[in-house]
Parts: structure tokens; sequence; C-alpha cells
């Protein structure tokens, strides 16, 4: 006893610092375009209010609803990456939120936000599954027959 194998047995998928470089440099390129859209849906606010009269009043509010869940998905969407930004600071990026493994190059590359492996967001998913319908089934009482 008394080697200095840290990576005993298991298989750590690390990213080496190259990889971390590119998907910051990922990330922040999606920031700056997602803040590019938002100033641009803006100016086009904007130039629609100063037209709009009582006609396309109707037209305008749809219009605006959209681009209200548009906007929160945006901000939602600028939220994961600062937060993503943020472990590639505090040196966690890549690793799991909640068992600490390492989600591996090929589905950051494919999602550079996740951050849960993908057990652990299968099962996240499951759970939330499994909530809703819970929620669904109470919802509608004792019309639900099994
Ligand atoms: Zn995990």
């Amino acid at each position: 006893m008394g080697g200095g194998t840290m990576h005993g047995g298991m298989e750590r998928e690390e990213l080496t610092s190259q990889q971390i470089d590119y998907f910051k440099e990922l990330l922040v390129k999606k920031k700056e375009s997602l803040l590019f859209n938002s100033k641009y849906s803006d100016e086009y606010n904007l130039q629609l209010e100063d037209r709009s009269d009582e006609v396309d009043h109707a037209n305008a509010d749809v219009l605006n609803a959209e681009r209200l869940r548009f906007r929160n998905r945006e901000n939602f969407f600028e939220k994961k990456i600062d937060e993503a930004l943020n472990r590639i600071t505090m040196d966690e990026y890549g690793l799991c939120r909640d068992c600490g493994s390492s989600i591996g190059f090929l589905r950051l590359n494919a999602r550079p936000t996740a951050d849960l492996c993908i057990i652990c967001k299968e099962e996240a998913e499951r759970r939330e599954l499994s909530r809703v319908s819970h929620k669904k089934s109470k919802s509608t009482g004792r019309q639900i027959s099994l």
C-alpha cells in the first residue's frame, strides 16, 4: 500500500485543457449570439410598436406573447450558459452535478451546458416524468381508471 495512483480502477474521461478551452469559447459565442438576438428583437419590437394601430392590436398581442415566450427561453438558456462558464472557472466543468463522474466529451459536445452525466440525466427525467404523471392523475381525481 502506498502508491500514488489516483486513478484507481475508475475510468474517468477527463477533459483536456484544450477541450475545456474549446467549450469555453463555444459557450461565450453562444452567449454573444443570444445577447445579439435579444438586442435585435428589442429594436424590432420598437419599430412594430410605432406602426401598430387598432386593427393590428390583437396581432401585436399574439406577437408579444410569442416574443415573451421566446425571451424566457433565451433567458433560461443564458443562465445555463453562465452556469457552465462558472463551472469552468471553478474547475468543475464536465463533472456531473449529482454523482461527480465525468460527463464526457461527446455528450458535452452535443450539449455544452450539460451538468449531469447521461445516467443521472435519465434518472432525473424519470423522476420528473413520474412527478408530472402523478400530478396529472391527482388533478383529474377519480376519473382515472386503470
Ligand atoms: Zn451523474
